[in-house]
């Protein structure tokens, strides 16, 4: 055989076996194709192949079935099978963004309008070329119905709790909630509460549900329909138990719904008894299932259970209202037994009160009694005819007659005919007029003399008698009087007395600030008389300013301890002259002990101060030529001297005598003498200083003391005066007189324990200048 046959045969034998694989790989291709289908068609969920616009290209038995398509589902486009438009939308977004989706729930329509829940998985495929969505799905509707069924359970446990724990809330709001919950718990779409009448023949209505008021469009509903006119949703009523209507569309003798109500597809009507009496009436409807038994337990439970509430709602607001009720009458009892225990005390007290009156005028009637009977005064009722009826015991003491032998008798037998014609028959003729009057008058009376007696006449007109009295009262005023009259005497006598010793008197009232002055106060002051309330500030007004607070301290003080008060001030009067003022002063207490009033005198004793500082001058004065005295100059250098001690001052003493003197008094005589004595103490007094100590202190010796001031320029100051006295005329008498002196200086040394020893050296000093020859000063 050739290489080419060969060859040729190899090719044929390749061809043949690419052939027979060709046909192998067909066959088991069809192999596998005819698998897949059969495991495709017999799946237990449901499968579609669908193009991308919707169109189906296969589905297998249990998408058929589930979807209730007769054969491939070609007529039909997927999209429509979906209830939910948005779940759709979603589901076809995400396959074609490639995703996968697995076990997505989604609500389909069937074929026939039933709708079925479906877990969906889908993804894209390439189906030869083309680009479809390979869709699967199981049914879960069962499953979801089941599910659905736990859930409105779990509601209805939910709303029943709810409802139980109602109790405080109102009527309205517990049949709301109750609302809510029928149509919640059975799935419906709508629902409604009517209440019906107590004689059973109308419905009220309550509330329908929230979705059947935003879906129904109806204006005008009336809130009350007539039992027997209602059609079938009033039949519950009518029949005595729950009415289910699965299938409205197709019912026989419906009345149908009003304009503008929502379409109804199916209704369930549940009564509510109290009894035997329908209390309400629970309506609910479109449930997208039929209704069922259960529907009908679960209404009953809720709706019951709201009966319940709010019956117990109703008669516990019953039994509020009658407990207020009870309390409210209770209380308004208690008020009319307080009131009347109230009224009743009133009346006691006023019986009581009245009592107490009567027993207060009889006792009353008996103290006059007593008092007119033993009142030492002349009491009697005279009448008309000027006869006594009745006297007092008074009577028979004084005449020393027995009131029988007075009553009865005219006036004049007790006071004689004289005494009765002047004085008693005027007065009691005026009294019969009408006038009340009193009259003071000596009397005649036994035994006792002429007596001042006070009598007054009064009308007295007894009720029922018709008859005038007068009623007569004589009090013996004799002890009054005079006592008056000794009063007014003493009051005499002091006027004369405080006016001779100029003396005001005052009193103040520590209570109100009343001052009382007599005139004499006002003399003293030189002021117009004041009321009381203004004086203790005029008062002030005049009291010296320097002297003010330390006389108000002492008042003050005198108050507080209550002794008497002594105090002497200025007082600046209107007339601009300062006067001294004494006042002597008691403090007047209460009870208690507390201040009340302080009465006293006041006098001027400015002519007392005026004499005693005259006297006091004298006392210190040389009366030749003013200068002090030996006594004042000597106390006023004790105390100088201790002062420069104490503070460790200088101070010079100067001892001065006139030289020859003697030789002057005897030359131009002893007044000329006097004149030099005077000129020399002028000379002086110019020469030193004021703070200086000067004086008299011998006939014609005389000592300074120089305060702080050290030896030397004592010396100059003793000097000085020297020289002007030296050169000094005096002109007396005609005559001209020149004179000298002598002086003596010391100093105040750190050893002097006394004056004495610095005296003693000036005095030295001073016999030294005249033993060296006079008219010279010499220091020691
Ligand atoms: P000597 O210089 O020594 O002091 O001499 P004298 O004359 O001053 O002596 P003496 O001091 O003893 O004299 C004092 C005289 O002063 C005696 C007395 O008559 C006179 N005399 C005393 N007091 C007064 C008086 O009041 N008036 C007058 N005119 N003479 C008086
Ligand atoms: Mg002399
Ligand atoms: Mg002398």
């Amino acid at each position: 055989m050739s290489e080419a046959s060969q060859r040729k045969r190899l090719e044929e034998a390749r061809q043949r076996i690419e052939e027979l694989e060709e046909a192998l790989d067909q066959a088991a291709r069809a192999t596998c194709e005819d698998r897949y289908h059969m495991v495709f068609e017999n799946a237990p969920g449901g499968m579609a192949i669908i193009t991308e616009g919707g169109r189906i290209l296969l589905s297998n038995a249990e998408a058929k079935r589930f979807l209730g398509l007769s054969g491939e589902g070609d007529e039909h486009n997927a999209e429509d099978f979906y209830v939910d438009v948005e779940d759709r939308n979603r589901l076809l977004a995400m396959i074609r963004e490639n995703r996968h989706i697995r076990n997505f729930p989604v609500l389909m329509h069937r074929a026939d309008g039933t709708s079925m829940w479906a877990s969906l998985s889908a993804r894209s495929i390439d189906y030869g070329g083309e680009p479809a969505n390979l869709i699967s799905f199981t049914d879960i509707t069962e499953h979801r119905r089941a599910l659905r069924r736990l859930e409105l359970d779990e509601i209805r446990f939910e709303r029943l709790y709810a409802l139980s724990e109602m109790t405080q809330h109102s009527e309205k709001e517990i049949l709301d909630f109750a609302l809510e919950a029928i149509t919640e718990v059975t799935g419906s779409e709508i629902g409604y509460i009517y209440r019906i009448s107590d004689d059973q023949t109308e419905l009220i209505l309550h509330a329908w549900s929230e979705s059947v008021m935003t879906q129904c469009d109806i204006e005008n509903v009336p809130n009350v329909y007539q039992v027997c006119e209602t059609g079938l949703w009033g039949e519950p009523i009518r029949k005595g138990k729950p009415v289910i209507t699965n299938d409205y569309a197709n019912l026989d003798g419906k009345k149908g719904c009003p304009e503008g109500h929502i379409p109804v597809r199916n209704h369930l009507g549940v009564p509510v008894f109290d009894e035997s009496r329908v209390v309400f009436l629970a309506g609910v409807g479109n449930k997208p299932e039929d209704y069922t038994e259960d529907d009908v337990r679960h209404m009953e439970l809720i709706m019951n259970g709201t009966w319940r509430i709010i019956q117990r709602r109703r008669s516990r607001e019953e039994l509020a209202a009658a407990h207020a009720e009870l309390e409210e009458k209770v209380r308004r009892r208690t008020n009319r037994l307080q009131q009347v225990n109230r009224e009743l005390a009133g009346l006691n007290l006023k019986l009581m009160t009245k009592d107490q009156e009567r027993e207060q005028a009889r006792m009353e009637l008996l103290r006059y009694q007593r008092i007119i009977e033993t009142n030492p005064d002349l009491i009697s009722l005279i009448d008309s005819e000027y006869r006594y009826v009745i006297v007092n015991e008074s009577y028979t003491h004084i005449f020393g007659l027995k009131r029988e032998a007075i009553v009865g008798q005219p006036v004049g037998i007790l006071f004689g005919s004289e005494a009765f014609e002047e004085q008693f028959r005027p007065a009691i003729d005026r009294a019969l007029g009408g006038e009340t009057l009193t009259e003071a008058t000596w009397l005649p009376l036994p035994d006792a003399g002429k007596r001042y007696m006070s009598i007054t006449y009064q009308p007295v007109r007894v009720q029922g008698d018709g008859h005038d009295y007068v009623s007569f009262e004589a009090r013996d005023m004799t002890d009054l009087k005079r006592s008056e009259e000794d009063l007014k005497a003493i009051a005499e006598r002091l006027d004369l007395a405080t006016d001779a010793a100029h003396l005001g008197i005052w009193e103040w009232d520590l209570r109100t600030d009343d001052l009382l002055w007599d005139h004499k106060m006002f003399d003293l002051y030189k002021a117009e008389p004041r009321p009381s309330k203004e004086l203790f500030d005029f008062w002030r007004s005049c009291v010296h300013p320097d002297d003010l607070a330390a006389t108000e301290q002492k008042l003050a003080r005198s108050i507080e301890t209550k002794e008497p008060l002594y105090l002497e001030f200025r007082i600046v009067r209107s007339d601009g002259a300062t006067r001294h003022i004494r006042l002597e002063g008691l403090v007047q207490v209460d009870d208690k002990g507390m201040p009340t009033r302080l009465i006293g005198i006041s006098m001027d004793v400015t002519e007392q101060r005026k004499m005693e500082d005259e006297l006091r001058t004298l006392a210190s004065t040389d009366p030749l030529t003013g200068a002090s005295n030996r006594r004042q100059f000597m106390s006023r250098l004790s105390e100088e001297f201790e002062r420069c001690k104490r503070y460790n001052t200088s101070l010079v003493l100067l001892s001065l005598d006139i030289d020859h003197f003697k030789r002057i008094n005897d030359t131009f005589g002893h007044p000329a003498g006097d004149d030099v004595l005077k000129e020399l103490v002028a000379l002086c007094k110019s020469t030193l200083r004021t703070t200086d100590l000067f004086g008299r202190v011998g006939g014609e010796e005389f000592q300074a003391a120089l305060t702080q001031t050290r030896i030397g320029a004592g010396e100059n100051t003793a000097e000085r005066l020297r020289r002007r006295v030296a050169r000094c005329e005096v002109k007396t008498h005609g005559q001209v007189i020149t004179f000298t002196i002598s002086i003596g200086v010391t100093a105040l040394a750190p050893d002097d324990k006394s004056i004495e020893g610095l005296l003693k050296r000036a005095d030295d000093a001073l016999y030294q200048a005249k033993r060296n020859g006079r008219n010279r000063v010499m220091v020691l």
